[in-house]
């Protein structure tokens, strides 16, 4: 027996697979464009061929089962995704039984946020710990969170949303009803928004203003510093609640680190005195857009 599984990445925009053996090794990949107007039928179409063409590519191994990071609250039992707000056509659609209809193998789906931070504990920068958080900084921020080696679903299976944390208590608006959360505040959406508020210019990215502060500007470095303190501190208030040993950073901002870690260091040292007293690393993560389906591929090798 040599077993292999296949580990599926589903994006609002792309769709990443692989093929992993038991040890973490990529035996191949394919990607393709999700349609946004897809519906549910379409999109598992493209979830069956993307599986087909990498089984086709692997020989002399078994496949152990497929897992599907998803974008949204996945509800275990019925197998669906709730919440999709990348992809609305899903929700409440049977994608776990209806791939595993198509290709006749055991389906796991996971938030993909969770299967991320599965991926970096597994073969990442997580590797050597059992207990981390991970944050993704992207056009939201999404989060999850490892202890002692499982993922942590909550009852109902929607925990570690850490996007929506509360970071400004009359912050910005969240679609999500709130104000201030972690995601209005330092996301690479944010960067765009303060960017425009600040009056450096009404469509930057956030790699734009990330060149801007690195040719000097100081509206582009206030930009940063902000999303800096921000983060500080929701990863102060993580820091008190879980004591973990590692707390992860990846997604679009990260190439900026140089301008918003120093605020977030400085936030986070002020505000949790669990920081200041026990050895906590807070680093980039290291798999990039490949960790989710890292961690999707684990999702049939887990040992429980
Ligand atoms: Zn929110």
């Amino acid at each position: 027996m040599n077993p292999y599984s296949i580990g599926v990445d589903l994006g609002g925009t792309n769709l990443r697979a692989a093929a992993v053996d038991a040890s973490g090794n990529m035996l191949a990949k394919v990607a393709s464009a999700t349609l946004p107007q897809a519906n549910g039928d379409t999109v598992v179409a493209e979830i069956g061929r993307a599986i087909e063409a990498l089984r086709a590519q692997v020989s002399g191994k078994d496949l152990a089962g497929v897992g599907v990071g998803v974008p949204g609250t996945v509800e275990r039992e019925k197998g669906i995704l709730i919440g999709a707000v990348n992809l609305p056509q899903l929700d409440g659609y049977p994608v776990r039984d209806a791939i595993a209809r198509r290709i006749e193998t055991h389906v796991i789906l996971e938030n993909d946020a969770n299967a991320a931070a599965l991926g970096e504990k597994w073969i990442g920068a997580g590797r050597d710990v059992d207990d981390l958080v991970l944050l993704t900084l992207g056009t939201g921020v999404g989060g999850g969170i490892i202890s002692g080696g499982r993922v942590l679903q909550g009852y109902a299976g929607m925990a570690a949303e850490l996007g929506h944390i509360t970071v400004s208590p009359n912050g910005n608006p969240c679609g999500c009803g709130n104000n201030g959360c972690l995601e209005k505040h330092a996301s690479a959406m944010a960067v765009s928004v303060m960017a425009r508020l600040v009056g450096l210019g009404a469509d930057l990215s956030s790699e734009d203003v990330y060149h801007l502060a690195a040719g000097g500007d100081d509206k582009a470095r206030l930009v940063f510093r902000t999303a800096g303190e921000a983060l500080g501190v929701a990863l102060a208030n993580l820091i008190n609640i879980f004591n973990f040993p590692l707390y992860l950073l990846s997604g679009g901002l990260l190439p900026a680190w140089e301008f918003f870690a120093p605020a977030m260091m400085a936030e986070v040292t002020r505000r949790s005195f669990i920081f200041r007293n026990a050895p906590t690393r807070i680093v980039r993560a290291q798999l990039g857009n490949e960790a989710g389906q890292f961690g999707a591929a684990y999702l049939p090798f887990r040992p429980y």
